[in-house]
């Protein structure tokens, strides 16, 4: 089976292989193609907090997650497990109650 390389890493490759650039200017170019690849791996931080991060500037996570038209993948899939640990929680509450007036019925009896 061929493995298909995508058409930027493509470009990034041949640059790479052309003897003409110094290496400092390869090894930023690779650099940067490691930061981006991180980036797009990444399913945990908030990606707007992360772009910032990457112009010098800091961002708080928790405004991204308070719109949630606006919210990024990362945040809406924390905001997403969140809400179903809350449901899962609320859940157990009815069981908690069920056993707890089961235990005051067999005390009453
Ligand atoms: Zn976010």
């Amino acid at each position: 089976m061929k493995r298909e390389i995508p058409k930027a890493a493509r470009f990034l490759l041949i640059y790479l292989a052309d003897s003409s650039s110094n290496y400092d200017a390869k090894k930023v170019h690779l650099d940067n193609l490691y930061r981006m690849v991180a980036y797009c791996e990444n399913a945990i931080d908030c990606r707007r907090a992360q772009q910032l991060q990457y112009f010098g500037e800091s961002f708080n996570s928790q405004l991204c997650k308070q719109n949630a038209r606006a919210v990024c993948d990362n945040c809406s899939s924390k905001v997403r497990s969140e809400l179903l640990a809350e449901i899962e929680r609320v859940q157990l509450v009815p069981g908690i109650i069920c056993a707890t007036n089961s235990s005051a019925l067999s005390a009453a009896v």
